[in-house]
């Protein structure tokens, strides 16, 4: 298992493939015990590397997943069959927002998918979020892009970096959702339903 990690974190930095930083994923696996999470559904799988840490943090965690990219897909069901781990995860290859899901919630979502489309996620599924569950969104700091945009020159990162201070603007002003921001790895972001 710790070989197919590290196998798996050199894999993602040759193919420059953006997987959540080492900070981000153990703070995550160590709520994910604590809190003992059971249902997780993550927006964006890549190679399965946060589902296979997410999956391994706790015996009873099942993990559903979505990925759009086929390769990154493929690579996600060989990794997940190499970590053993078919039956605690279902990949998924569709794009998220055309995902139909059925009458189930989570304890845990994990949005950490295209940047620019992080309200319309978070819209779309905190309706399968479980009443005392959590929305945790990763590279809420965009490579410390985020706050810095007036700096930036290329206008197609501008417009991404504008779009996560917008989603962060719409956590911060949610009259349902309490956010909690933690500058970790690339920042992650807690949000859960207002009381
Ligand atoms: N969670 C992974 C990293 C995900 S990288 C890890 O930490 O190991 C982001 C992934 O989201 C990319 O592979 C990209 O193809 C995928 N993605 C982006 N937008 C998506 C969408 N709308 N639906 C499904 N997958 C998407
Ligand atoms: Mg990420």
């Amino acid at each position: 298992m710790k070989e197919l990690i590290i196998e798996m974190e050199s894999y993602a930095k040759e193919k420059n493939i953006p997987i959540m930083e080492k900070e981000s994923i153990a703070f995550l696996m160590k709520y994910i015990k604590m809190k003992n999470v059971k249902n997780i559904l993550e927006i964006g799988s890549a190679i399965g590397y946060s589902s296979i840490l997410m999956a391994s943090s706790n015996l009873e965690t099942k993990v559903t997943t979505i990925e759009r990219d086929e390769t990154r897909y493929m690579e996600c069901l060989k990794n997940v069959k190499k970590a053993g781990l078919e039956k605690e995860i279902t990949v998924v290859f569709q794009d998220a927002l055309e995902v139909n899901l059925s009458d189930v919630t989570y304890d845990l979502i994990l949005i950490d998918a295209a940047k620019g489309q992080y309200t319309k996620f978070f819209e779309k599924f905190k309706h399968f979020l479980a009443s005392d569950g959590v929305i945790v969104t990763d590279n809420i700091k965009f490579h410390g892009y985020v706050g810095n945009s007036e700096n930036i020159e290329s206008k197609n990162l501008k417009g991404l970096v504008g779009k996560i201070e917008n989603y962060i603007e719409f956590l911060k002003e949610n009259e349902e959702f309490e956010t909690k921001f933690y500058d970790l790895g690339d920042g992650l972001s807690f949000s859960i339903r207002r009381k």
